[in-house]
């Protein structure tokens, strides 16, 4: 069967010719639909995220997936069920104590795999075989769109983060600020529907169409070239949750600067190591004096899962229409990975082949 895979050296995904998997005990073998590409699959691609399976020369990329069971392997699941993998594993040496707790999503990153991502092969095959236990159904109708599930569920679970630090007062966010208008930054915002005042950050020239659908969305568009995060409070106004979704490491601290009293700011973007200076003691007495948190999160579990497939049902279609920019079939596995001022989510399609 064909795959798209990284393989060592190189930094440019290609299609190769591998084995189609057995499902072995408790797994199911599962026909792949689409596979969505997110900033992740580029960082992996450029080196800088993730790695290779152990004694493997390539990676199997891919960890946004929707498949169809086509062998359930007296599992529970049936022919035919629509399911979403989630993207952790454990390690070769076992299970850790947060794999048997049933919450991988927080393990330390050194005790677990990643699948397409760091040390285990990804879903961009044309079938993959997964533990029942790490599937989540969702309704066939959802099939077209359940590449996006699992980037929802990231924010799900960063937001239950967020909302969780604040659980100790009455919190009742009217503004919320989400840096970064890339797939993830755009999910959000649109999640965020029950916030009053919603601000989204981005560095792009009008004509848009990420800034198009923060408009439409009912949302203020902030140009961080001129009003850059410090500004923004004195420009528009503090912010009761700031979501951090650019990977640009600057904007975790002047997320701070951008709070509101008793506010949360959620980070989820991945930056390279980067060293610059901030004023240590002034963040630090703003976030005593002002009760604030600032919360990290990575990747998210079947919870995180479940509350994705409700939001996602919940979401207008004109906002996925404009969202996802492109489906390409394996043929053209490259355009799903080109990058431009007019592509936002791509995925790949595989059951055209
Ligand atoms: P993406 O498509 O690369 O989006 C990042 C967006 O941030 C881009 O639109 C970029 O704008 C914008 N941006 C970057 N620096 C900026 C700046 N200084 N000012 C204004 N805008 C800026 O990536 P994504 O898929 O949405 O993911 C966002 C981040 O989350 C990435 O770092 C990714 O690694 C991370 N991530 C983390 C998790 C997790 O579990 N924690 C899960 C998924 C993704 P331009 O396009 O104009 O350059
Ligand atoms: C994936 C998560 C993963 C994280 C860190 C994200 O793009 O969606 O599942 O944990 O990258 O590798
Ligand atoms: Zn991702």
């Amino acid at each position: 069967m064909q795959a798209v895979a990284l393989r060592r050296g190189a930094y440019a995904p290609a299609v190769i010719e591998i084995d189609r998997p057995d499902p072995g005990p408790g797994e199911v073998l599962v026909r792949t639909l689409r596979v969505g590409v997110d900033g992740t699959d580029h960082e992996v691609i450029a080196g800088e995220h993730g790695g290779f399976p152990e004694g493997a020369d390539y990676l199997v990329l891919g960890h946004e997936a929707v498949g169809v069971v086509e062998d359930p392997n007296d599992t529970g699941l049936e022919v035919g069920d629509v399911v979403v993998p989630t993207v952790r594993r454990p390690p070769a040496s076992g299970p850790t104590e947060q794999f048997e707790r049933g919450q991988p999503h927080m393990a330390p990153p050194e005790e677990t795999l990643e699948r397409g991502i760091d040390g285990a092969h990804g879903f961009m095959a044309e079938y993959f075989t997964s533990r029942a236990a790490d599937l989540v159904r969702l309704p066939a109708a959802l099939a077209p769109l359940g590449f996006l599930v699992e980037p929802i569920s990231i924010s799900e679970k960063a937001l239950a983060l967020a909302r969780g630090s604040r659980s100790a007062f009455d919190w009742r966010p009217e503004s919320a600020l989400v840096l970064g208008n890339g797939s993830l930054g755009l999910l959000t915002l649109a999640m965020l529907g029950d916030v009053d005042r919603r601000y989204c950050l981005g560095r792009r020239d009008r004509p848009d169409p990420t800034i198009e659908i923060i408009e439409r969305l009912g949302a203020t568009y902030v140009d961080s070239r001129e009003t850059p995060i410090l500004e923004i409070p004195a420009v528009h106004e503090a912010a009761d949750l700031v979501y951090e979704a650019t990977g640009y490491a600057r904007h975790a601290f002047e997320s701070i600067e951008a709070l509101a009293p008793n506010g949360v700011a959620a980070l989820v973007g991945v930056p390279e190591p980067w060293r610059f200076e901030v004023d240590g003691g002034r963040l630090h007495r703003k976030l005593v004096m002002n009760n604030l948190a600032v919360v990290g999160s990575v990747n998210s579990g079947r919870e995180h899962f479940a509350a994705a497939i409700e939001t996602l049902e919940g979401l207008p279609s004109w906002f996925t229409d404009a969202l996802v920019t492109g489906v390409y079939p394996l043929s053209e596995y490259e355009r799903a990975f080109a990058t431009s001022e007019t592509t936002i989510k791509t995925a790949l399609q595989f059951d055209t082949q």
